[in-house]
């Protein structure tokens, strides 16, 4: 396991330095806008699952400020909102 999470760290770190530690690292599926076939029930329960991960993400806060710096760039779930979606913004 510590090669796993040795991994995680060093693709945080690709992405943007201020997100070193972020915990949804892998977890892609639960932070993603859209997962194709998937119900609305569904969906709501996954988000729900990735924002509980955002409220205890240790750069939660620089998550945000990345996202406020991508603009529309930015969709999916970040800093515990969902992004890009119709009427969304930041
Ligand atoms: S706040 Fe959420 S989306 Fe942002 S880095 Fe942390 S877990 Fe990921």
């Amino acid at each position: 396991m510590g090669g796993y999470r040795g991994a995680r760290a060093l693709v945080a770190e690709l992405a943007d330095a201020r997100l070193s530690g972020a915990v949804c690292v892998g977890c892609a599926p639960f932070f993603d806008e859209v997962v194709p076939g998937e119900s609305s029930e569904a969906r709501i329960d996954r988000v729900t699952v990735a924002e509980r991960l955002c409220s205890a993400c240790p750069v939660r806060a620089a998550c945000d400020a990345v996202a406020a710096e991508l603009g529309r760039e930015a969709v999916g779930v970040w800093a515990g909102r969902m992004c890009g979606e119709k009427g969304q913004g930041r």
